[in-house]
């Protein structure tokens, strides 16, 4: 069988759109023999919601989860402007020139305003994109949980079949897409920039408690004592001492640094081996994989009843006039739902 695709670009980059089935094979080959244009096109194939191919992403995931599971996963999060494309680009450059291969699914920062995959006229992380070892993916960010593409989890796992020992995350700071993120990883990073007033303008509670690690950004090593470092510092290092304590053995620590420099990636980086070092060795690192597993599984299984649903219902004129009583009160939302959930086989 063929495999026909044709390309959008965006972000800099040319993304392979589906035409026709796929060879399964072909793309199962091509990962595990580092084939990169073929990784590409395996994520589009899972990205996509036509049956058929989903059927056949399916199928590819079967066959490459042998190959998975053995790389950090790692989110960032932050208000945009903090350096979040500037960050992953000098802590992905550091941690390539320790001989690891990253993958980054990052989000596309032009596509708010637009649906699905578009135009993208900003190049981030260009060092980055150039390595032999990296491999950047931008994801469209509109519609989908500020950012998290519904299949993002399994592009993880292609990722790590094709043999990516790093993976980073983006998201953007809105606060649904972090939890989302913080389900895919191992590790969530928040950034964070010292402004005069109150530092933690912006950040969400709910994103604080979700972060492993706090970098406060944009402070070269000649600032690290200067007022407005140490106010960031200790507002920080109060707020999170505030919070719940969702890692028993940990304490978040905040550290500071320049993405643009590249002053701190060293010590970012070895935070975040400590970190996963330290999940191991109490025994929670594999229990949260498989906790994740489950999520996602109840994630697919909710978002394939609804999908079943409402095809059900656009086919149903019977099922339609139920609707139409809810809206005019003539019947409970409630009564509405019982009696929909009878009607329709499963
Ligand atoms: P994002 O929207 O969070 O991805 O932020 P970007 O990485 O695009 O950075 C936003 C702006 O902040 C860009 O102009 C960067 O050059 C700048 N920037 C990022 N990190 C630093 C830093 O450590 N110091 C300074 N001075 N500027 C930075």
């Amino acid at each position: 069988m063929s495999t026909a695709f044709f390309f959008v670009f965006l972000e800099g980059n040319f993304l392979p759109i589906l035409k026709t089935p796929i060879d399964i094979s072909l793309l199962y080959n091509g990962i595990l023999e580092g084939n990169l244009s073929l990784l590409s096109k395996a994520i589009t194939l899972v990205e996509s919601s036509h049956p058929t191919h989903r059927q056949q992403a399916s199928e590819l995931i079967d066959c490459i989860l042998p190959h998975t599971g053995n790389s950090i996963r790692i989110g960032f999060s932050g208000v945009p402007g903090v350096g979040k494309s500037t960050l992953m680009e000098s802590l992905g450059l550091h941690v390539l020139s320790q001989g690891k291969k990253i993958a980054v699914l990052a989000i596309d920062p032009s596509s708010h305003s637009h649906k699905g995959s578009i135009l993208g006229d900003k190049t981030r992380m260009e060092e980055l994109a150039k390595h032999p070892n990296a491999f950047i993916r931008p994801t469209p960010s509109s519609g989908i949980l500020g950012g998290v593409a519904f299949a993002t989890y399994e592009t993880v796992l292609l990722c790590e079949a094709f043999g990516f020992d790093t993976i980073f995350i983006e998201t953007v700071g809105v606060g649904q897409s972090e939890t989302q993120v913080s389900s895919l990883t191992d590790v969530f990073v928040l950034l964070t920039v010292p402004h005069t007033g109150d530092e933690l303008q912006g950040i969400k509670r709910g994103i604080m408690e979700l972060a492993h690690i706090l970098f406060i950004n944009k402070i070269e090593q000649d600032e690290t004592h200067s007022r407005h470092a140490i106010d960031a510092k200790t507002d920080l290092v109060r707020a999170s001492q505030l919070l719940p304590k969702t890692v028993e053995f940990w304490t978040i620590p905040v550290l500071m640094g320049s993405a643009l420099s590249g002053f701190g990636m060293e010590i970012l980086w070895k935070t975040i081996e400590q970190f996963i070092e330290e999940k191991k060795l109490h025994g929670v690192f594999f229990e949260q994989r498989e906790q994740q597993r489950m999520h996602r599984f109840y994630g697919i299984l909710h978002h394939l009843l609804v999908e079943k649903i409402q095809r059900t219902l656009s086919q149903n004129k019977e099922l339609q006039e139920v609707l139409s009583r809810v809206k005019n009160e003539d019947i409970s939302p409630l009564s509405a739902g019982n009696l929909l959930l009878n009607k329709i086989r499963f």
